[in-house]
């Protein structure tokens, strides 16, 4: 933007306002073939208002739109760029992968060199398989522990997503140790009623549904730190106590470290809060921008796994060839790199979310930052949020006006107060300070509006 086209007395929130007309044109063009001009809900901006940018391209922390806008981004794929994009060694590794052809439904040895790197970063993963989503990863997990316990039932918690199968789709019922709700149309009640909701953080509901339905429940899947309603961390001793409790009754526990695997460190949560699950599930990062997934734990478990076992799953594009590449550049970049990656991300992830909290102060707004590592949310409540109930509570006008207001100033949150923010190892104090001077002029303007 010019500065000769600015007119002299404008307000601050419309000064550098980007123009959209090309990103308006495709979505409108994207609305006749797509629910919603889009491949997945939350791309279509419904939670903050506005038509959502079209990507053009991407380049470190970079994203420019169809219109010659450029944004800072801040949600990296929802998680999996963590390098930042087009990172070089990931690009020419899909590159020389592509070469000798994109798939061919058969084993190469790139899937045991990624599995190598899993197991080093993940000792609780024993064996594993490739899949080609988060989603499918947690469906396996469940089918997995349904089949090693005989039993049916599984725990999750309110606000943790693992995933859209329709198991996993659930809300909570009326109390703690009931049964769970369809969370979509189309989930029948009687799969609904199949898993238990519970509140995040609260052992005492956890013990009330073991008690409730003795002898009957598979398994337990957590967020270890959630991420898909907004970023909650654990309470001290939450995940170790729901080892302690699974343990006891012969459930299974299975961690989705879909987000948070290589994510929060390179072991994830697991190696953060020294956890030892049955079962973990893995996703976005693991496939460097690819469709990967993996589920894999203790071998007692996995080799229940056709064609060891009874348990059926399988995967025409599994373990292929372009997406391993892709994982294995990025995985062993990673590993190799750890001791300056995580400093890194930790340095640049605290002074953004903390400048923008502190300019949140300035302002009179009200926020509650939560943050473990590279993911975060800004709260516009009153904290503490410690689980679905308390970020519920959220004033999301305003965060959708604070997300316009950000979009309007070149910095790209993601589109909805329960999604976490990421940043990649291409973000610096460049990045931060232009996003501390956007979050000013942005609260300003809320002011005013
Ligand atoms: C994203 C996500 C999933 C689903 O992964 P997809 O690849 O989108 O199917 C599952 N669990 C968690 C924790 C996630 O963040």
């Amino acid at each position: 933007m010019t500065a000769e086209r600015r007119p002299a007395k404008i307000r601050s929130a419309e000064i550098r306002a980007p123009k959209h007309a090309h990103s308006q044109a495709l979505h409108q063009r994207a609305e006749q073939f797509f629910p919603g001009g889009v491949n997945s809900p939350v791309r279509a901006f419904r939670a903050v208002g506005g038509s959502p940018p079209f990507i053009d391209r991407a380049q470190g922390a970079y994203l420019f739109d169809a219109d010659g806008n450029r944004y800072i981004d801040y949600f990296g794929s929802w998680g999996p760029m963590i390098l930042g994009h087009a990172f070089p060694p990931v690009v020419e590794a899909i590159e020389r992968a592509a070469r000798n052809s994109a798939s061919f439904g058969a084993s190469t040895s790139a899937e045991a060199d990624l599995a190598e790197h899993i197991v080093a970063c993940y000792p609780a993963i024993e064996k594993m398989r490739f899949v080609s989503s988060g989603t499918e990863a947690t469906m396996s997990a469940i089918r997995l522990a349904r089949a090693a316990t005989g039993r049916k039932l599984i725990v999750k918690f309110e606000g943790c997503y693992h995933g859209h199968a329709d198991g996993l789709l659930v809300k909570a019922g009326s109390g703690v140790a009931t049964f769970g709700i369809p969370g979509s149309a189309g989930v029948p009640k009687e799969i609904a009623r199949l898993t238990l909701a519970l509140p995040y953080n609260d052992l005492k509901a956890l013990k009330a549904a073991f008690a409730a339905h003795p002898k009957t429940i598979a398994a337990v899947i957590v967020e270890p730190i959630v991420g898909n309603a907004g970023c909650i961390p654990p309470a001290p001793g939450f995940l170790s106590a729901l080892r302690k409790i699974t343990a006891s009754h012969g459930a299974l526990f299975i961690v989705d470290e879909v987000m948070t695997g290589f994510r929060v460190a390179l072991g994830g949560a697991c190696r953060l809060y020294s956890l030892d699950p049955d079962l973990i599930t893995l996703g976005k990062i693991v496939g460097g921008g690819l469709p990967v997934g993996v589920f894999g734990g203790k071998r007692v478990f996995m080799d229940l796994v056709s064609p060891l076992g009874p348990v059926y799953q399988a995967g025409t594009l599994s373990g292929n060839p372009l997406a391993m590449a892709a994982g294995l550049a990025t995985i062993g970049y990673l590993q190799k790199h750890e001791r300056e990656v995580y400093p890194r991300l930790e340095a640049t992830s605290k002074a953004v979310a903390e400048g923008v909290a502190a300019e949140a102060a300035r302002a009179g707004i009200l926020l509650t930052t939560n943050r473990v590592g590279s993911m975060w949310t800004w709260f516009f409540t009153k904290g503490p949020v410690t689980n679905y109930t308390r970020a519920a509570r959220s004033d999301t006008k305003a965060f959708g006006r604070f997300h316009r207001a950000m979009l309007d100033r070149g910095i790209w949150l993601p589109p909805s107060q329960f999604e976490a923010a990421f940043i990649s190892t291409a973000h610096g104090d460049a990045e931060v300070k232009a996003t501390i001077a956007a979050a000013r002029a942005a609260f300003a303007s809320l002011r005013e509006n």
